[in-house]
């Protein structure tokens, strides 16, 4: 494609293994959901990206000291988040869920009395867990990014953890080797993220370009081709 001198380019921040939202493919080039609508936005509106894969909450951290333009990191749109960060218009729901190793007899809260549930910093799973961890009587650890919280629940060190259900719940489709035990308990949708008050024009580049796809049937093709499933 013919590249406009004239086309910005912005920085974007986005997480390293989150699939299908974003992830490494084998030619370690950053594909999934969050991608393909940042780049297909892009060319839509014509302007450039540079992604930037370094982990959801150095993306966020680095987000709200101005160091990058946006954040697409399968990132959900919360209240308290609102008051440092513009949200685009929701592109994907996914509430939070608990997973465990296959053969784990952890079938729900209650079961994790005295023991360890590994987390991801910054997320909003972590704020959950966090949230109901005095009651149930659980500790957390937590890790920078989502391949080292489910190896802690793999390998035994911790009984759960607590994710996005849109991820684990692809991940067990696709052999991540962990279990889904408990339902969605907290709904919320993904947005696109830019500082408050600051690149109003991205902002506004991101909802016009997310509705175009949406209206082109580009978006639904994303959705498929990632989740198998209809949007
Ligand atoms: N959706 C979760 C959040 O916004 C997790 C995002 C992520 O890990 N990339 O906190």
């Amino acid at each position: 494609p013919q590249v406009d001198a004239a086309e910005k380019t912005y920085t974007i921040g986005t997480d390293v293994t989150f699939p299908p939202f974003v992830y490494a493919n084998s030619n370690n080039k950053y594909v999934g959901i969050d991608m393909e609508l940042i780049r297909s936005i892009a060319k839509e509106e014509g302007f450039k990206v540079d992604i930037k894969p370094i982990g959801f909450n150095a993306a966020v951290q680095s987000l709200s000291s101005g160091q990058i333009d946006g954040v697409i990191a399968g990132m959900t749109i919360t209240d308290e988040r609102r008051e440092k960060f513009d949200f685009s218009t929701p592109y994907y729901k996914s509430g939070i869920v608990m997973a465990v190793a296959p053969k784990s007899d952890v079938k729900s809260l209650k079961d994790l009395k005295g023991k360890r549930v590994a987390v991801k910093t910054g997320t909003s799973g972590a704020t959950y867990a966090n949230s109901i961890k005095d009651r149930y009587g659980f500790k957390t650890v937590t890790f920078d990014d989502s391949d080292n919280v489910y190896n802690d629940v793999k390998n035994g060190n911790s009984a759960a953890c607590f994710d996005d259900s849109a991820v684990l719940n692809y991940g067990v489709k696709t052999g991540l080797g962990l279990k889904v035990v408990t339902k969605p308990t907290d709904t919320g949708s993904y947005g696109f993220a830019v500082e408050k008050g600051k690149n109003k024009e991205l902002m506004a580049k991101f909802n016009s370009g997310l509705k175009k796809l949406k209206a082109n049937g580009q978006y639904d093709k994303i959705i498929k081709k990632y989740t198998g499933e209809s949007a």
